[in-house]
């Protein structure tokens, strides 16, 4: 029996945000003699070794005091501490010195006089982040976005929220409710964390379920480079295909390419009804079923789907004294909906939970619908963490894995820890495949870290997840990134970083593994023999160095073959283990018909008998074509040809083809008319069909002209605008460009949607893409095709 009938017809909403945790929660360092019980970085981690830049002096001082006033500069040793450690209690700088602008101007200058000077520079929010980017490893200059908190606009239409980087989360969401929207972003450290960081980190957490990630609902970035130049592309529209997506650069990269001044997120309305259901359950695979059960009944107004075992309950209980709900499982879940009819949800959510217990499914359970009950219930799964770090010393994971094997690694890592843990326990959120692995100590322990690490890593790469999935790499995933992020990736990551900080002052130590740069670069080692042949198989362990070995025994009479190598071992094998997966690479000093001959389809063959994959992680692309069913089997891709066909080619399956038929052929019928200018321009939705009248009273007495219409998504903020003639005609093309562009510009709309740049767009690409943007396209561009031959003569003016 469910412990509370549903309140059946009650719906309000419900200020979840007021049971956040609060900085001084958030911050247990503000006592002095804590923070400095923590080792420095510096010690901690010996092979880390300062690069080579300048040291904080008094005319650098005099100069940061010149820009922000004596406030605004902190240099006092105590003061410094709590922004020297960070929440986990794990890192600690030494920085001499933290900066606290209040605009993005004030950031320019900071940035452009460090860059000068050689200074490192970490950027800091709210000081919530878990894996070490937050605060300095050495003496970095800690620019703090703390008094960056203002929020600039919010367009109550389109939900679109434009404000700050210093702005705390939870300010914006009690901003947001009440006017009747919500964040699309929801954590535990909301009390604390900023905007900025959460951009920065990419941040995912409680409703990432519901409303996916950073990457979609953050609309666009101001943000200031290392050398002081501010990249504006602080869109506030859902569409705008205008080249690079150039915001990508900022989110997620931890403060390494730019410092984030200003975000534009779009924001969803806030639910008139939320119910919470605290659950208990037997064993993992029933938290596995009643996901996909909740899944299939709770459908649309499904909004968080969270999952913890006992020990991290029992944390909470012993630690915190908070109170369980229900009686002791081995596990527990926290569902809840968000919807617009009361009534509706509670049904569904009270049919679900029936039909779960009746099944034996769910053990036990309470469901709350009163907003104090319903913030009791997400004060266990918040304060986890808190609850975890108060035993000592905290080991935290954050990994991605297949929801088969979310759980497997908890009791495979117990059997391997040393007789000293605590606690070994796993929560997270089950609905995004995101696990939370912790375990504790009394203090610090080497053998425990060297029980986790790599083993954790090893496991999750095996199962091709993700050994970041929310928190980022930050300083402490650094050399482990590889288990992740292949190698041509890294190589990539680190020429962007190049040419947006090549003198590498933003968070260096962070993100990108400086120390594995040799076993990266492997590749750009083999290129510069001449040649490269390149195989990515995935193999069976027991037989990777057979291939190897015949490869060698197959190429001896090969005189063009400079080396069969790999990691240093010239002349001999490759060995490039990860996941079953090798890297076979064969170099020559200029292409050579006769290897390739010896190699294809041998190399396939091997691998098809040993049930491998020709392609392990590289993909089929062009090259591997007429190999692919060494791999896949006919019926595979007979059924991958006759996927078309089984869809239904002719549309009659579609009831609601005839409605959309309308829609669907405006442009066939323009076509019709002759000639068509067609455009396609993200407008604000006050503004959003004015440019229709405005060109229909251009054109009004234009003979060639037969019909000037609009159309397109109102709901992206996406006018098609059209216009149509018998024929091409310069003066009517005249009428139109460049006017249709600078209407769209003066809003600040976007001269492409959705459908890109291309040829015919490239010259008015500067009315929407604002001051550095376009030079960081170029740079980028002539960074990866130095040449020009991708593409030329499109999307770049
Ligand atoms: C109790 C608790 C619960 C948490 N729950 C979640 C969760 O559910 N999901 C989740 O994803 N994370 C979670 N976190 C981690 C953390 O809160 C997030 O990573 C958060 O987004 C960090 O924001 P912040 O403002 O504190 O950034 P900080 O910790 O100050 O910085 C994080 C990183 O971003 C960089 N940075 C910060 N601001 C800027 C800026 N303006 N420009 C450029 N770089 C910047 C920093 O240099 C650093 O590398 C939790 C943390 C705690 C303590």
């Amino acid at each position: 029996m469910l412990r509370q009938a549903l309140n059946s017809g009650t719906s309000f909403c419900v200020k979840r945000g007021l049971l956040t945790m609060r900085a001084e929660q958030l911050r247990p360092l503000r006592n002095m003699s804590l923070s400095s019980s923590v080792e420095l970085t510096a010690d901690r981690y010996p092979d880390v070794k300062r690069h080579n830049f300048a040291l904080l002096d008094s005319n650098h001082v005099q100069f940061f005091k010149s820009v922000l006033g004596q406030d605004r500069v902190l240099t006092d040793a105590e003061e410094l501490e709590t922004y020297n450690v960070d929440w986990l209690k794990m890192v600690r700088g030494s920085s001499k010195i933290v900066l606290k602008p209040k605009t993005t101007e004030e950031v320019s200058q900071i940035l452009r006089f460090c860059n000068s000077e050689n200074l490192a520079v970490c950027p800091q929010g709210g000081n919530t982040g878990l894996v070490g980017g937050s605060v300095p490893v050495f003496d970095e200059v800690i620019v703090s976005t703390a008094l960056m908190n203002n929020i600039i606009s919010l367009d109550e239409l389109s939900g679109v929220l434009v404000c700050q980087a210093g702005c705390i989360l939870e300010t914006l969401e009690t901003y947001l409710q009440d006017r009747g929207l919500m964040m699309p972003l929801d954590l535990g450290a909301k009390g604390s964390c900023q905007i900025g960081g959460n951009v920065s980190t990419n941040a995912g957490g409680l409703r990432l379920l519901r409303y996916g990630s950073l990457q979609g609902n953050v609309l666009g970035i101001e943000a200031v480079k290392a050398d002081g130049e501010v990249i504006d592309c602080l869109s506030c529209l859902k569409k705008d295909n205008t080249g690079y997506h150039l915001k990508h650069l900022f989110i997620g990269s931890e403060g390494t390419l730019g410092l984030v001044t200003k975000v534009a997120i779009q924001c969803p309305p806030n639910p008139k009804s939320i119910n919470t259901a605290f659950l208990g359950l037997n064993s993992f695979d029933d938290v596995l079923r009643t996901y996909k059960d909740a899944r299939a009944g709770l459908g649309e107004i499904l909004s968080s789907c969270e999952m913890m075992d006992a020990q991290s309950l029992d944390a909470c209980t012993s630690n915190l004294k908070l109170r369980n709900p229900i009686g002791d499982f081995p596990f527990y879940m926290l569902i809840e909906t968000a919807g617009s009819n009361g009534k509706h949800d509670e049904e569904k959510l009270t049919h679900f939970l029936e039909q779960s217990m009746a099944d034996g499914i769910v053990q036990d359970g309470t469901v709350a619908t009163e907003p104090s009950r319903i913030k009791q219930m997400w004060n266990i799964r918040e304060s986890i963490s808190l609850a975890l770090l108060s035993e000592g010393y905290l080991y935290k994971y954050d990994i991605s894995l297949p929801h088969d094997s979310f759980y497997s690694i908890i009791p495979e890592l117990t059997k391997r820890l040393p007789s000293h843990y605590i606690r070994c326990c796993g929560y997270g959120h089950i609905g995004d495949g995101n696990l939370h692995l912790n375990v504790t100590s009394k203090e610090y322990d080497h053998n425990i870290l060297d029980a986790i690490e790599p083993f954790v890593y090893e496991w999750t790469s095996k199962l091709r997840g993700s050994v970041s999935a929310e928190h980022g790499i930050g300083f402490k995933k650094t050399k482990f990134i590889h288990y992740s992020k292949s190698q041509s990736s890294l190589n990539l990551m680190k020429d962007i970083k190049n040419i947006m900080d090549p003198n590498g002052i933003l968070n260096p130590y962070k993100v990108l593994p400086s120390i594995w740069e040799p076993r990266e670069r492997v590749t750009d080692a083999y290129m510069c023999d001449g040649f490269l042949f390149s195989y990515d198989l995935s193999l069976p362990y027991a037989n990777y160095y057979e291939l190897v070995e015949k490869t060698i025994e197959r190429l001896s009479g090969c005189s063009s073959v400079v080396r069969i190598c790999g990691h240093g071992h010239i002349g001999k094998s490759l060995m490039f283990f990860c996941d079953g997966n090798l890297h076979l690479n064969i170099t020559s000093k200029e292409y050579d018909h006769e290897i390739l001959e010896l190699m294809e389809p041998f190399v396939f063959e091997w691998t098809s008998k040993l049930q491998g994959s020709v392609s392990a992680e590289h993909g089929i692309g062009f090259k591997k074509t007429k190999f692919v069913h060494y791999s896949k089997s006919r019926s595979s891709l007979n059924l991958m040809k006759d996927i078309k066909n089984i869809m239904d080619p002719n549309g009659i399956l579609n009831p609601y083809k005839m409605l959309w038929d309308i829609r669907e052929r405006v442009a066939e019928a323009l076509i019709n008319d002759g000639y068509w200018y067609t455009y396609d321009l993200s407008l604000p939705h006050k503004h959003f069909y004015d440019i229709v009248g405005k060109m229909e009273e251009r054109l009004s007495n234009h003979p060639k002209v037969k019909r000037v219409t609009g159309l397109g998504h109102l709901g992206d903020g996406n006018l098609h605008l059209n216009v149509t003639s018998k024929e091409f005609d310069q003066e009517v093309f005249g009428l139109i460009e460049p006017f249709v562009f600078e209407c769209t510009s003066k809003l600040r709309g976007s001269v492409s949607a959705e459908h890109g740049i291309g040829f015919t767009k490239t010259k008015f690409i500067h009315f929407s893409k604002f001051h550095g943007s376009l030079n960081l396209m170029k740079g980028i561009k002539k960074m990866m095709d130095p040449k020009g031959i991708l593409n030329p003569y499109k999307v770049l003016p």
